[in-house]
């Protein structure tokens, strides 16, 4: 008989929350939700809370929260709104915590689920990316287990098993390398929202799509992947891989590489995180290599995508710098989804506000906070037309 294990996903009404929340829909006998968050989706996390019997439906804008009573009246669900309520519902104690929120705004829940130490299926790279060290730290003080759901990370997890990390030579990140690969960057400067969100390969929310055609996405990766696996920046490689099926790898002394290949769908990792250490059935399509043919790699360029070149300058230099990177490319994401900005200056923007003086390094989330105010606040005035 399999052992129901209690679930919280911060994030819920995302293309993370859904892709969770199929696999938990299929293995209803094995999991207990507690808690479902959204932003300002009240039908959709009403229609999930009732559907799953959660314990606790949160919504973190608060204004929507009478709307969010009136929706969960008559059921069993409890509702909340605001961000002391995200706070606490991260911090219900569920075995495993989806991190699947957005951007730093899932820094705090994320950082309270940590704190339970149980088990935490990181999807929110934006949290990892800002706090670093204050997160690896929390975790490591807290007795968590941080399991990479991202497919690179959650890829490079699996080919570490067993193996001692002294013996890794290279971990290599695989990317599309997003829908504008093999544009001009001249074209990419009049690249319209919906020519960035369309990704070649994968469904996913809007503002991570964005991020895969600026290949920021790859530069925030690349950082997540310093905090997640410690062999030193040097030993960190990024490669495109237009097909997306092989997911990363890592290569040992010995010339051994192993590397973890799926078909290009998000709940292959998450499957993997919710059942470690064992395994789950996933309902996704069988890996048919001799179909897909031909597997192609290339360098990437940094010329056309500088991102990758800020994101490991970031890591470098260590300190608030990443912080200060991924809040002023949210910001900038944010401005060019809203048509305030041309798509080439989103990674400028980030450059910019890296190029100005950087605040201590934060030691506390509050810290981080800070910093992530200050940069959102520097990233705003770089975009202000001239006058
Ligand atoms: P979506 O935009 O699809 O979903 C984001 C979720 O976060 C929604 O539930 C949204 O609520 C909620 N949310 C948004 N803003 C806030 C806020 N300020 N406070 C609280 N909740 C908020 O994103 P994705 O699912 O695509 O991505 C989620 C995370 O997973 C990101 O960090 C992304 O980088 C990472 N990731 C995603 C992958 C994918 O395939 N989608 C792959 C690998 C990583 P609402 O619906 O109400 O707006």
């Amino acid at each position: 008989m399999s052992v129901v294990r209690s679930i919280s996903i911060l994030g819920a009404t995302g293309s993370i929350g859904a892709s969770t929340l199929d696999l938990v829909r299929r293995n209803r006998d094995q999991f207990r939700v507690v808690a479902l968050t959204a932003n300002c989706q009240v039908k959709e996390l009403a229609a999930l809370a009732r559907e799953f019997s959660a314990e606790l439906a949160v919504i973190a804008d608060e204004g929507c929260l009478p709307d969010l009573r009136l929706e969960l009246s008559g059921s069993q669900s409890e509702a909340a709104g605001g961000q002391a309520a995200l706070v606490e519902a991260a911090s219900r104690g569920a075995d495993i915590t989806v991190a699947a929120i957005v951007g730093c705004a899932g820094l705090a829940p994320t950082m309270a689920a940590i704190e339970q130490g149980k088990v935490i299926a990181l999807a929110n790279k934006e949290a990892l990316v800002s706090a670093g060290d204050v997160m690896t730290a929390a975790v490591a003080r807290h007795g968590a287990t941080l399991l990479p759901v991202d497919s690179e990370h959650n890829a490079i997890f699996q080919c570490l098993q067993g193996n001692d990390p002294a013996h890794v030579r290279t971990i290599t990140l695989t990317a599309s390398g997003g829908p504008f690969r093999d544009w001009a960057y001249e074209r990419m400067a009049g690249a319209t929202p919906a020519e960035a969100v369309k990704h070649p390969n994968w469904s996913m929310g809007a503002k991570i799509s964005v991020d895969s055609a600026t290949m920021m996405n790859k530069g925030l990766e690349f950082i997540e992947a310093f905090h997640l696996f410690p062999v030193g920046v040097d030993k960190l490689r990024i490669l495109i891989h237009p097909q997306s099926i092989v997911h990363s790898m890592v290569e040992y002394r010995d010339g051994s590489t192993l590397a973890q290949l799926g078909p290009s769908d998000m709940r292959v990792p998450i499957a993997s995180a919710l059942a470690w250490p064992a395994r789950m059935d996933t309902p996704c399509a069988r890996l048919d290599l001799a179909e897909i043919g031909e597997l192609t790699f290339r360098k990437p360029d940094e010329q056309r995508f500088p991102a990758t070149r800020v994101a490991r300058e970031a890591v470098m230099g260590g300190g608030a710098a990443p912080a200060v990177l991924n809040a002023a490319n949210e910001v900038a994401v944010a401005a060019f989804l809203s048509g305030q900005i041309a798509f080439t200056r989103i990674v400028q923007c980030a450059e910019d506000v890296l190029a100005r003086n950087l605040p201590p390094p934060p030691q506390s989330l509050d810290d981080v906070m800070a910093v992530d105010k200050e940069a959102r606040i520097r990233a705003r005035e770089t975009m202000e037309p001239a006058r």
